[in-house]
């Protein structure tokens, strides 16, 4: 495959959309997620370097950054027939969608291959280390999407605040932590689904909570019909979330929701409490009772993580 050298006739112009080509993290934030397309406003050559900067503005954050070759990749310059290879979940996204998030993926890999070396001799852009397994997590709905909206709580607001939460423990503990938001945005189950696929996570995690019928209470945890591994970790995360908040244990159960049916790693979706419960949408107002199901969630992917890197290294 030809390598694209940055800065050269296949440079990214102004108004071009691009693909992040890796989680870039500023201000302790998730700026721009794998896989999220941006639009660049201004490009600005910087005569101490070879490859131009790309400044656009971070969704995430809502300010302008610059972003360098290693950091995006152009969508036109991705070679059509670049899409070799590498085994995806049997996911019913759209072809198209499918197709780009390969090409994106190959394409900046080799950018970055190509790229890393300059940018770290210049001591440029961040370079993330990687200390430990990836996990990725998904904070269920968001934007337009509310989710359940029960007694005052708006599902989509307590999942983020509980997943962001749970990303800081995860990375105290030296994990890389990779959201399909960071902030209250509207992302699609294949888009959500695309940036799991594409992180190289161990684990999905998707962080939501219940609603309906009122008089029920507790917590369940699902996981994609058939996988062990799925269970596994469902119970693990369950099990320690239950530990943690002790509210009734609805357990865990095999499901066919899109987000754990579509990712190529062992997934589950947590269902915290009950909304729709007035006792337990009363608890998770609670900055201390979210915090719960963050430990309790974090605890279980370890669990996990741990298990299977032990079962990994057995003769
Ligand atoms: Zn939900």
């Amino acid at each position: 495959m030809e390598t694209n050298q940055p800065g050269q006739a296949r440079a990214i112009h102004p108004g071009q959309t691009c693909a992040v080509a890796r989680d870039i993290i500023i201000e302790g934030r998730v700026a721009y997620a794998v896989g999220e397309r941006v639009v660049v406003e201004a490009v600005v050559p910087d005569a101490q370097r070879p490859q131009y900067k790309y400044v656009t503005l971070s969704r995430a954050l809502q300010k302008r950054f610059a972003l360098s070759d290693a950091d995006i990749v152009s969508l036109e310059a991705v070679p059509a027939q670049a899409a070799p290879a590498q085994p995806q979940a049997s996911a019913p996204l759209t072809q198209n969608w499918k197709a780009w998030t390969l090409a994106a993926g190959l394409a900046a890999l080799a950018i970055i291959v190509v790229v890393t070396g300059i940018v770290m001799f210049h001591g440029g852009a961040t370079t993330s280390k990687a200390t430990g397994a990836v996990v990725c997590l998904d904070p269920g709905h968001g934007g337009n999407d509310t989710g359940a909206l029960e007694n005052g709580v708006a599902e989509k607001d307590v999942n983020l605040d509980i997943a962001l939460r749970t990303k800081g423990l995860l990375e105290a503990k030296g994990y890389r932590v990779v959201m399909t938001r960071v902030s209250d945005q509207a992302v699609s189950l294949a888009q959500r689904c695309a940036i799991a696929n594409s992180s190289h996570a161990a684990v999905l995690v998707s962080i939501h909570n219940n609603a309906r019928p009122p008089d029920v209470q507790g917590t369940t945890t699902y996981y994609c019909s058939g996988s062990e591994d799925g269970a596994q970790l469902a119970g693990d995360v369950q099990r320690n979330v239950v530990a943690k908040i002790s509210r009734p244990d609805r357990g865990t159960r095999e499901s066919h929701l899109y987000m754990v049916r579509n990712v190529s790693m062992p997934s589950a979706l947590l269902e915290g409490v009950f909304l729709s419960n007035k006792e337990e949408a009363w608890l998770i107002t609670d900055v201390g009772f979210r915090t719960k199901i963050a430990e309790g969630t974090a605890a279980g992917i370890e669990d996990y993580i741990r298990a299977a890197g032990a079962a990994k290294t057995q003769p």
